[in-house]
């Protein structure tokens, strides 16, 4: 029965992320050793004096409705967090709490763009980017890059991708997949072009601006000109290991925010209320208190680059933030391996997965057809056996 089904859902591509992740599972389930690279999810748990703050939301009766952008206090806490980590002044009326990142640009996309209307992707970007934009049935348009170049566009490249239907770009710093960051000089060399170009908006996914290894984080809305068509989106499930608990939140012009809460109050009324009261004790708590995460994510990215460097044909560069490692594997482009032909990344990505029991992403998933991403979101024990195992079947 799923002609019957709309054309929109039909042609929407299944999010490559968590595909990878219910076959990794499905696999472990039927016995296979897979060792999982493919999920961004912190293996932390959450820290107690987050949980011991929802703990407290339940047995002081929190369970009704929030309002729909949020409770007061936790924008007023999103505010102050702004004001501390990005130098951003927003109000509590420019603030919304969805649930999840994801919500808060599907709430944006669905508000700002209209049919036929061109939105800017910087290759690689996360893989919901592109499939939110179709929904939105606006029409995108990748400005691509390569480990040559870090992962970064040029002013150049931007301006040659605007044309006049262009509404919206996304800058995601530090990125999934690559983990490259922008420096505040890069983007303000980026903002020169979109100063010429009045009627284009900014959306800054910052989402992983906490795990970052040395490059100062800059919110692209820092840029006095751009603040005004710039809307930074945010969220605890990366830097507090929270993804279960689904907060995501935006900073936004207050015309922007309104019609987010406009169409989450159609949508889901509102973010889930314990989890909400949670993200202010995570968000007023300072940053010194995540930092143990962050650390260990360092030290297991650098062993990832030591061990991926011993493989002949695997290209990585260093990335400075995020949990990935987003490889150029395209040296294996046309070989045969183990009686498989290797004809792209989706191959490469297929042959960890069922000849090394690795499960990664394809870059193709991410506007990046030569690289696949491999998490370091997992221990380090299981990250020495997996590069041990795709060294092996790669020998
Ligand atoms: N953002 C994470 C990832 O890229 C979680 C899964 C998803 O929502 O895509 O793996």
């Amino acid at each position: 029965m799923s002609n019957q089904l709309s054309d929109r859902i039909n042609s929407l591509p299944v999010s490559q992320t968590l595909a990878m992740a219910a076959k990794a599972r499905e696999l472990k389930e039927q016995g296979k050793d897979i060792i999982s690279l493919s999920l961004g999810e912190p293996d932390f748990n959450t820290p107690d004096f987050i949980k011991d703050a929802a703990i407290d939301a339940i047995n002081e009766n929190y369970n009704s409705y929030s309002p729909v952008n949020g409770y007061a206090d936790l924008r007023e806490s999103i505010c102050c967090k702004f004001k501390r980590d990005n130098n951003l002044n927003y109000t509590p009326n420019q603030i919304v709490v969805s649930t999840g990142a994801k919500q808060s640009i599907a709430n944006l996309v669905m508000v700002l763009l209209n049919p036929g209307d061109e939105v800017l992707l910087p290759a690689p970007y996360w893989v919901s980017y592109s499939a939110l934009v179709t929904l939105a049935e606006a029409k995108y348009i990748e400005i691509p890059s390569s480990i040559e170049t870090n992962f970064k566009i040029t002013p150049a490249q931007l301006e040659a991708a605007i044309t006049p239907k262009t509404k919206l770009i996304f800058f995601n710093s530090p990125n999934n997949p690559s983990g490259t960051v922008y420096t505040e000089s890069e983007f303000r060399a980026l903002a020169k072009v979109l100063e010429k170009y009045p009627n284009i908006y900014i959306l800054s996914d910052e989402i992983y601006e906490h795990i970052n290894y040395g490059t100062p984080n800059f919110s692209f809305a820092a840029i006095e000109n751009m603040y005004d068509r710039t809307i930074t989106v945010n969220g605890v499930a990366k830097a507090f290991a929270m993804t279960g608990w689904r907060i995501g939140y935006i900073g936004a012009p207050e015309w922007i925010a309104k019609a987010c809460n406009k169409m989450q109050g159609q949508i889901t009324s509102g973010a889930n209320c314990i989890a909400q009261r949670a993200t202010i004790a995570a968000l007023d708590a300072p940053v010194s208190k995540i930092q143990y995460m962050v650390d260990e994510f360092q030290t297991r990215r650098d062993l990832m680059i030591d061990l991926l460097s011993k493989i002949e044909g695997i290209k990585t560069n260093v990335p400075e933030g995020a949990f990935y490692i987003f490889p150029d594997v395209s040296f294996y482009f046309g070989k045969t391996i183990q009686g498989k032909t290797i004809e792209n990344a989706s191959d490469f990505a297929m042959l960890l997965l069922e000849k090394a029991n690795i499960a990664t992403v394809t870059g193709d998933a991410f506007g990046a057809p030569d690289c696949i991403r491999i998490s370091y979101a997992a221990s380090q024990e299981n990250l020495i056996e997996a590069v041990k195992r795709i060294a092996k079947v790669l020998a």
